[in-house]
């Protein structure tokens, strides 16, 4: 479901009408247990705790607006302080900035009756409640791990800090680079020992600069620090000692960080970290730069993605996304299948390529319900196939990493064949490299009951990014496409020829077919045939087209 979005104008008149209506109602950011006061219409600053209207001294116990925020959808909860008890409605809203971008917050309504009696039980219950020692505030308050503040608390405490007058900050996040494969190659421990060492050098720069750190999540780990105290050298040397302790043979320890000199001291701490994390992502795998800082063109794209995602959801509904299919041939030209490829077609007729809107979509958590649209499509044309002489054609659809937490894949694919009677063997799933080395306790038993149930899987792109040959020891794909792309570094051409002609006699040696991808000469197909490839897709035979014209140049008549 879509969040309503708000200009700050908009939400102080609906505010205006809802405090007519309720007891209370005001806006909070549950993030930073604050109230967010509007200004004239076209600013607004944080203010008192929100906790502090019932007399608490501490946060509120299962925040029903912070559940509200995180899943989008309104929340309710009752809650008693002192004589009174508080009947709050959370409703998630999205407020746009006056610089640009957009910020979730909640509309709180909240209904005020006097207690209802209490029950001798109750009032037990609510004493334990009340007796929570440091200890037990220092473990809600702190990671375990590396004993640095939790992110809620760092959001809070950040707020306080930001409070002082005439200081400028600066807001950093640090990430390290597939940090899961510390994990999956020395183990957790080793994984918990890097942690440990990075939080201590992070408390270092917060330390030495007067300012606040933060273990975030994972490997992300975040620092406020005064404008005046930040050193991009910190930062250098901090990535440098990390890699010399912790780099090996076959794991190179880069860290990145990402860095918001803050402009405007009134703006949520969440937005401010997800600049600096926006930052981040420009050089997330670039092993030649270590920091990164928030500008203007990052606020362009960042207004350009939302602009993707807001318009996301009813461009599924009017069935603005077309399957489009690129043939995969024999070195004849002949196809023997297709990949799906999926464009935006935008309602004047303009196409928008997947760059433009993939990446950003996986990001969003939305892409497993574009994938199962184009599935849909492919299954469909798969079964409209089944009457004609083309019923052998196969169609190859992409598969991201994000399906395999977002949907049931399995099911859903299987429920798809089922529903259109196409037999599973028609329908190949595209998979990654980078998929197959993300979670292979939770992919890789998925990919089994699939291949079970007679889907074909293809590993997607090999070649193209940190290739592992142990990956085709452990899964067991049926076919490997390999892409082109490597081959036109002209200055390696003959290095990546052997690698080349290697890999497919491999595959082929493990009973695994080969498509050579992006494939746009003809002696780039006359060589690898002569190498042992027999599959093609390239723009050599055809670029991507619509359903219609491939059946038109493929002759396929219904
Ligand atoms: P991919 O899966 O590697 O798809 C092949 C891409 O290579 C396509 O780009 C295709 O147009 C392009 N290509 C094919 N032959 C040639 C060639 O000879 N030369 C060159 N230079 N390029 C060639 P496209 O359609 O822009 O898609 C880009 C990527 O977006 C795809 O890469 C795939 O990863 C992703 N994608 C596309 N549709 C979907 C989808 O429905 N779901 C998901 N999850 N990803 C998709
Ligand atoms: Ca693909
Ligand atoms: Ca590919």
């Amino acid at each position: 479901m879509k969040t309503a979005e708000y200009t700050i104008g908009e939400i102080q008149s609906l505010m205006k009408s809802m405090s007519s209506m309720y007891d209370l109602a005001r806006i909070v950011d549950p993030i930073e247990c604050r109230v967010l006061k509007i200004q004239d219409g076209d600013s607004f600053c944080m203010s008192e705790k929100c906790y502090d209207i019932w007399d608490s001294e501490q946060r509120c116990k299962n925040c029903s607006s912070a559940a509200a925020r995180r899943t989008g959808c309104h929340r309710e909860k009752a809650e008693c302080f002192r004589d009174k008890e508080f009947h709050i409605q959370s409703n998630p809203v999205k407020i746009k900035l006056p610089d640009g971008g957009s910020y979730d917050a909640v509309v709180e309504l909240v209904s005020i009756t006097d207690k209802p009696e209490e029950s001798e039980t109750q009032a037990n219950d609510r004493e334990a409640e009340n007796t929570t020692g440091d200890g037990v505030r220092f473990l809600a308050n702190n990671d375990e791990l590396t004993g640095l503040l939790k992110a809620d608390a760092f959001y809070e405490k950040a707020r306080g800090m930001l409070a002082e007058e005439n200081k400028a900050w600066t807001m950093i996040i640090s990430d390290i680079m597939d940090f899961r494969l510390v994990n999956s190659l020395y183990g957790v421990e080793r994984g918990n020992e890097v942690l440990a060492e990075v939080a201590e050098l992070h408390k270092k720069i917060a330390d030495e600069g007067n300012g606040l750190c933060c273990r975030m999540h994972g490997d992300r780990f975040a620092v406020l620090l005064p404008a005046s105290s930040y050193r991009e050298s910190t930062l250098a040397k901090t990535a440098q000692t990390l890699n010399e302790r912790f780099s090996s043979g076959i794991y190179t320890l880069c860290i990145h960080f990402g860095v918001y000199e803050i402009t405007n001291p009134q703006i949520p701490v969440s937005v401010m970290c997800d600049r600096a994390n926006m930052a981040l992502r420009k050089i997330h795998r670039d092993l030649r730069t270590t920091v990164a800082y928030f500008d203007d063109a990052i606020m362009q794209q960042s207004l350009a993605e939302q602009e993707v995602i807001s318009a996301f959801e009813d461009a599924l509904k009017e069935n603005r996304f077309h399957m489009y299919l690129q043939p995969i041939t024999v070195e004849s030209g002949e196809p023997f299948g297709a990949e799906a490829l999926a464009r935006w077609i935008r309602p004047d007729g303009k196409m928008v390529p997947p760059s433009e809107f993939i990446e950003i979509l996986e990001n969003a958590g939305m892409i497993h319900e574009l994938d199962k649209n184009i599935w849909e499509q492919a299954v469909y044309q798969l079964a409209a196939w089944k009457n004609t002489d083309k019923k052998d054609l196969t169609i190859s659809v992409n598969i991201s990493v994000k399906d395999f937490y977002c949907m049931d894949v399995y099911k859903t694919l299987k429920d798809l064949t089922d529903k259109y009677g196409v037999d599973s063997s028609k329908l190949r799933l595209e998979i990654t490299e980078s998929v197959l080395i993300d979670n292979p306790e939770r992919i890789y038993p998925v990919l089994a009951k699939l291949q079970e149930a007679g889907f074909i899987i293809e590993i997607d792109d090999f070649g193209k990014g940190q290739s592992s040959l142990s990956l085709l020891k452990d899964i067991k794909a049926d076919i490997l496409k390999i892409d082109m792309g490597f081959l036109r570094e002209t200055e390696n051409k003959k290095r990546s020829q052997i690698i080349l002609k290697s890999v497919i006699a491999m595959a082929n040696a493990l009973g695994m077919q080969v498509i050579t991808e992006g494939v746009e000469t003809e002696t780039q197909v006359r060589s690898l045939t002569t190498m042992g490839c027999t599959r093609f897709q390239g723009f050599y035979f055809s670029r991507p087209i619509p359903v219609k014209e491939f059946e038109e140049k493929y002759g396929i008549a219904q």
